[in-house]
């Protein structure tokens, strides 16, 4: 049966970052039209309800229905560890990432948390996640059976790591290869999933297994491959140590066939001259998880620079060394980040960032994170007083941008006034 949803609409037809605000479309009274999972129709809730006489209305007022937020970088199996107190990245991977994920050889346990995992996200109006599991198979199997039960369309690999991690948590080049190989062939396609073909970075990675990485994605050109690059000057100074012959640290990826459109690098806010202008020229993708660029004390990304230079730019939670399962929060640390760097976001970029974005970097913008005929069903509808700190502030407001910069500062997942995910509602 047709679904119609009434409320105010906020969809794009261009990027705002280099369109301007004419690229958002609202509409005050607006609707959506929904069937067999994908959206219809978009425009004037009188003109669709006349035209629609059949749908079974659904009536959400002066909320706000969007695009369901896509968080293009996140470690589904550190959700437990979030918000874990202190130490910089290589601590924090030592003392609470690697004993947690050493939990996921434990199918059951991995199957725990990917449950826990869809239902704190999904609360916060998050449809999609390219994530990374452990080392363990069984993490990917648990990740993707989650998603296929709730329906939703999601990125996810097998982490590996074959040096520099504590015994238990290391496959090795061949192992590493061969069990990528085969969940990629169990997963990528089935249903809403692709599978993404996942080295956790150069430091826990021997030459021979980010070549082994290489030639697994050179085989499958259309798996999206994702690392971390130049998170903390730190890292960058002991990638250097580990691989003395490259240039830089992209250099790393680069001369062992990582580098190259459908590459998602993580964090980059430290990136070189050369570094910058290379992933230009290969269409990369860069993923930006500001609450845990503060959280862990990482840097400033230069969000402006970046999209003025015209690099793809997708926005994440970075769970769990970010510090929040809410993309309404981290558009605001995106927000502060920006204002630390002298560029204020604007609330069409944030939340363009958080769709649309995000959506463009997974190379999946003709599909989800917009509201357009065609595109899958995947929805959030926004409370745009869902406090009264909120209220009163929006209250106030004298454009949709007024209204909604207050939820996008202060919101949580009592924003979310309901979830639909291809086409069904789910919260
Ligand atoms: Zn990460």
């Amino acid at each position: 049966m047709a679904e119609l949803l009434l409320g105010q609409v906020l969809s794009y037809a261009g990027d705002p970052f280099a369109e301007g605000l004419g690229a958002a479309r609202h509409l005050t009274h607006g609707a959506v039209l929904i069937e067999d999972g994908r959206i219809r129709a978009v425009g004037p809730a009188d003109t669709l309800r006349a035209a629609h006489p059949q749908a079974r209305v659904t009536d959400y007022g002066r909320h706000l229905i969007s695009a369901g937020f896509v968080d293009a970088h996140a470690h589904y199996p550190q959700t437990a560890i979030i918000a874990s107190w202190g130490k910089r990245l290589i601590d924090w991977l030592n003392l609470y990432t690697f004993p947690e994920e050493m939990r996921f050889a434990d199918p059951d346990y991995a199957a725990l948390i990917a449950a826990r995992y869809f239902d704190l996200t999904l609360a916060n109006g998050t449809t999609s996640v390219c994530s990374y599991c452990t080392i363990h198979p069984a993490s990917v199997d648990a990740f993707f059976a989650a998603a296929a039960r709730r329906g939703q369309r999601v990125w996810a690999g097998k982490t590996c790591m074959d040096r520099n991690a504590p015994e238990g948590l290391r496959d090795s080049a061949a192992s590493a290869y061969d069990d990528s190989k085969r969940l990629l062939t169990k997963w990528h396609g089935a249903g809403r999933a692709s599978y993404v073909i996942t080295p956790r970075f150069s430091p826990t990675s021997t030459p021979e297994q980010l070549s082994a990485m290489g030639a697994l994605w050179a085989e499958h050109p259309d798996c999206l491959m994702q690392t971390h690059l130049s998170e903390q000057t730190d890292e960058i100074a002991w990638v250097r140590s580990l691989y003395p012959s490259t240039r830089d640290y992209l250099d790393t990826y680069e001369a062992h066939g990582l580098l190259g459109k459908g590459g998602l690098y993580g964090h980059a806010i430290w990136l070189e001259e050369r570094e910058k202008a290379r992933l230009a020229e290969v269409d990369d993708s860069l993923i930006h998880g500001p609450t845990s660029n503060t959280f862990i004390g990482s840097g400033l990304f230069d969000m402006g620079g970046l999209k003025a230079a015209g690099h793809r730019v997708g926005l994440a939670t970075d769970t769990g060394g970010g510090s929040s399962f809410s993309m309404l929060r981290t558009m605001a640390a995106a927000y502060e980040v920006g204002q630390l760097r002298g560029r204020a976001l604007h609330p069409a970029e944030l939340w363009w960032l958080a769709t649309q974005g995000s959506a463009q970097s997974l190379h999946a913008a003709d599909r989800i994170g917009n509201i357009a005929p065609g595109m899958e069903a995947d929805l959030v509808v926004i409370d745009l007083s869902s406090t009264p700190a909120i209220a009163q502030a929006s209250a106030r407001a004298e454009d949709i941008w007024q209204a909604l910069f207050p939820t996008i500062m202060m919101g949580d997942d009592r924003a979310t006034h309901a979830v639909w995910v291809a086409g069904q509602k789910v919260v």
